[in-house]
This record gives C-alpha cells, structure tokens and sequence, in this order.
C-alpha cells in the first residue's frame, strides 16, 4: 500500500488541507494498492497564489530560457522511463503497446513545444499596429486519467512557452503516476511555483480551480459532460478555455480499400490505448456490397486480439481503469443488444480465460443503425460499431451524423479519393490509411468534441492575447 499524501505547490511537497481519501486500484488485479489525500479548495487557493506570485517572473523570461526549462523538464522525465512505465501499467494497466507510446510522448512533448517556440513570432506588425502575443494569465490544467502523463506534460510545455505559469489538477485514480512524474518534474529545478499540481476530486478541487478569479485560462481534457460544467464556472471571470472533450470517430471503409492493411488499422483505431482513447474510431462504416467480407474479416482479426494483463506483452487490450468504467461498458453492450444491433464479436462479461480484473471481451457489433445509443454516445470501452452505407455520398453524412467531430479516418487504395473524401469530414482530425502522429498538427475537435486546439502554435496560440499597439 502507498499512501500519497502530499501535492507540489511553490517549489515543495507539501501536506494537503483537504484531509479526505481516496483509494487507489490495481486494475488488473481489482486489488486496493494504496491512497490519496485530497486537496479541497483552501489547497486550490494556495496553489494559484503560488501560481501568481510567480507569473511576473515567468511572463519576462526569454525564449531562450523557456526552451532551456522545456529541454530540461523533458530529459527528467525521459530519465525515469522505465519506472514511469511500472506505476502507469500497475494504476492503469496499459498494455506495452500503448506505454511504449506514452511515455516517451510524455517527454517528447516539451521538446515538440520548445522547437514549436523556437519559431514563433511572438511580435508582428500588422499596418501600423504592434502586435504582441503575451500570456493570457495564470493558467489552470484539469486532466483525465486515460493518459495521465502526456495531459500533464503537454499542457505543462505549453503554460512554459506561453511563459505562464500553472496550476494543474490531474485525475484523482491517477496519483501514483502523478506523484512518480512530480519527482520528475521537481528535479528539473524550475523556479518556484511555475507550476504547482493538486491532487483533489472534479466537484472540489477542478471546480474551485474552474471558478477562481485569479484563473485567466483553463485547459482542460475530459469528458463533454464536465467539460460544459468547466464552460459554465469560467464564464463567470470570462475566462479563456481550450476544451478536449468525447469523441465518436467514424472509420470510412471505401469500396476499394485493401483489406489485408484496412482491417488490422481499422482494429488498431478502434480499440486504441484498450477502448479508453478520445481519439478512437469506434463506428466503422462499412460499403453494403463488401459487408460480409469485411464482416468476415473482422470477426477473424477481433477475435485473435489479446486481453490481458500488460506483464504479457503480447497483450493488446488491458482491463478497464476502474470498476465504475467497467459496469458502464457492459451497460453499453446490454444496450446495444437490446437496441437490436447483433454481436459479431464479445459479448458481456470477462474474457473466458481471465478470472479477475476489469477486463472487457472486445467487442463489435453489427446491424447497427447511426440513431442507435451505441452509435452516437461514447462508450469509452472497447466497443464497436458496424454501420453499412450504400454509396460515399451515405458514407459521409453518417460520418457527419454526430453530436462529436474530434477524428475520422478514411481507408482507401486511391489517394486522392480518400482525401476528397477527407475534406467533406466534419471533425479535427482526419487521418488517411492509419492514425499517423503529427506532433506538431493541430489537436482538438469540432462540434460537442471541444474547443481551440492543442500543440505546435495553434496550441501557444491558445495561452497567449494580442495586445496591439497603434501609432
Ligand atoms: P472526466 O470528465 O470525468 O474527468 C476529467 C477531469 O475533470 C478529472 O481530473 C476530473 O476530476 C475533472 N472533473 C470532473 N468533473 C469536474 C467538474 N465539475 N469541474 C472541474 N473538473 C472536473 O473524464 P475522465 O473519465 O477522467 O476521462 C475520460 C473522458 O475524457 C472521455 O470522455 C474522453 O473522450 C475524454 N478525453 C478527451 C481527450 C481529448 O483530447 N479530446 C483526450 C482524452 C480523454
């Protein structure tokens, strides 16, 4: 049992006001593996004054010291791969095939920030204008526990370059990875209260940070439905929100995509970081005179992907974060057979071969229609959907058909077909043939999927205001 009772506020370590708990899981075994102590609100406080006795320091450091702090932040965590990797497959129970992106995107992430910094003009002139791009204000980041330390550092790089500093409240189910990245991070010798990171429950700590005066711009990732609750606290300071929220991804099959290289991708975006990424594409439509072909073919594939827990390496879908997210999945795949959609794969319940942990059989289903529940809300699980359409013109407007817009893929022999096709999605990311990383694109969704976007300047665009100066 570990027992975190400490938060990083002004440089140090310190004892949390809130004195409530929370229990710590692992979920592969459902076994307790420790606590942790919880900031409320008075924590809160103390964080963001810390916060903004720092900013002024921040606000007039030199892009060249900024990319020196971002360079060091990333060769600490780069440091501690190894051990970053036990606590996230203990707490979480990733599969290698997703901590081995992970965690080298946790330190990759400042260096992506400080070459984005490199070339950004923070002054221009426009006419007769002056403009200078400078910090919003303190800033505040709340993140989900589906990739806890990428959320951390990539909104950390970003407060840096904009030269802001932070308050950051990660998930409460995440706080061993926390801890284990603040000793990190702490090691990097920024100077203190640059950044200051609260561990503390959504309704307490997230909404304290949410409504603070002293708060001028929020980051957050999460869910929709805290997301609008996050929109409506900072409209009352108006203050400035990147949201990355839900998604329902669709997955265009085109008539002529080559199956041996589509199905395999398809299952990989799909069931991408075990079910539990924003980004997945978990509605697969699919050409009606191909239907039973690829049908076939993804009965195959779905049921030779490994469940299990990550010490086989060979595993691709890992168990659930907790118990809570697993009941909500199998409710899911209740409801799906109940709305009248057939399993193709999966089905309720653990895989037959493991007798404990919040493991999920995965999941796909076929005869579903685009109004069905299974199509339009995120699971968040791995769960699929087989929706057929009869030409591209269908294809699309079922892509179209949703309250998301965060990723789409297309899959296609012709390269130009798929990008025209590309070009009619309503979503911020649409990727060709795969899920490509493009570190420094552009990140974040459309419609109910979020506000503003993350990474390379777009991303410092959204922690900085123009201030113009005309003559
Ligand atoms: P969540 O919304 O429950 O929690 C996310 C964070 O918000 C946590 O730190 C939580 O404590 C905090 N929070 C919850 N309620 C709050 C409130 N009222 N005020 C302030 N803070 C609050 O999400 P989750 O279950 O941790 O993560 C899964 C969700 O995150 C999914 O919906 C997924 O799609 C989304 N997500 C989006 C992206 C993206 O980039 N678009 C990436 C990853 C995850």
């Amino acid at each position: 049992m570990r027992n975190i009772d400490t938060i990083y506020i002004d440089g140090a370590f310190i004892t949390p006001q809130g004195e409530e708990r929370s229990s710590l899981f692992n979920p592969a075994t459902e076994e307790r593996i420790g606590t942790v102590r919880l900031a409320d609100a008075r924590d809160v406080d103390t964080a963001v004054a810390a916060a903004k006795r720092a900013f002024s320091g921040m606000a007039r450091t030199s892009k060249a010291e900024r990319i020196a702090m971002l360079k060091r932040l990333s060769a600490v965590v780069a440091a501690r791969s190894d051990d970053l990797v036990a606590t996230m497959t203990e707490e979480y129970g990733a599969p290698a095939i997703f901590t081995s992106f992970a965690v080298p995107h946790a330190a990759s992430v400042f260096l992506d920030m400080a070459e984005t910094l490199e070339g950004y003009q923070f002054r221009r002139t426009i006419g007769r204008a002056e403009v200078e791009m400078r910090a919003s204000g303190i800033a505040a980041a709340i993140t989900p526990w589906n990739s806890n330390y990428g959320f951390i550092c990539s909104k950390l790089a970003t407060a840096i370059a904009a030269g802001t500093t932070i308050v950051i409240k990660p998930s409460e189910m995440s706080a061993l990875q926390t801890q284990l990245l603040l000793q990190c991070l702490h090691e990097a010798g920024l100077p203190r209260g640059v950044f200051n990171i609260v561990n503390g429950i959504g309704s307490v700590a997230g909404a304290a940070l949410s409504a603070h005066p002293d708060i001028a711009k929020i980051s957050f990732t999460g869910s929709t439905a805290s997301g609008r609750a996050i929109l409506a606290a900072a409209a009352q300071t108006i203050k400035r929100v990147t949201l990355e929220l839900g998604g329902k991804s669709p997955t265009i099959i085109l008539d002529d995509a080559d199956l041996d290289r589509t199905i395999p991708q398809v299952l990989m975006t799909g069931f991408g970081n075990s079910g539990q990424a924003c980004i997945d594409g978990t509605r697969i439509l699919v050409p009606e005179r191909r239907l039973d072909e690829i049908l076939e073919r993804l009965k195959a594939a779905g049921a030779a992907m490994k469940v299990g827990p990550a010490n086989d390496p060979g595993v691709q879908i890992g168990p659930m974060v907790s118990l809570k997210q697993w009941e909500r999945v199998q409710s899911y795949i209740r409801l799906g057979q109940e709305e009248g959609a057939t399993l193709l794969i999966g089905g309720e319940g653990r895989p037959d071969h493991l007798d404990r942990g919040w493991f999920v059989r995965p999941t796909i289903f076929t005869g579903v229609t685009n109004q069905m529940r299974i199509a339009r809300e995120e699971i968040f699980g791995p769960v699929l959907c087989v929706i057929s359409y009869r030409d591209e013109a269908e294809a699309i407007a079922i892509a179209n058909d949703t309250d998301y817009g965060l990723a789409a893929y297309v899959q296609s022999s012709d390269p130009e077909r798929a990008r025209r096709v590309a070009g009619q999605l309503e979503a911020g990311r649409v990727a060709i043939n795969g899920a490509p990383h493009e570190p420094l694109a552009p990140f974040g969704g459309f419609k109910q999927s979020g506000i503003g976007r993350e990474f390379g300047p777009f991303g410092l665009e959204a922690f900085l205001e123009p201030r113009a100066i005309i003559t």
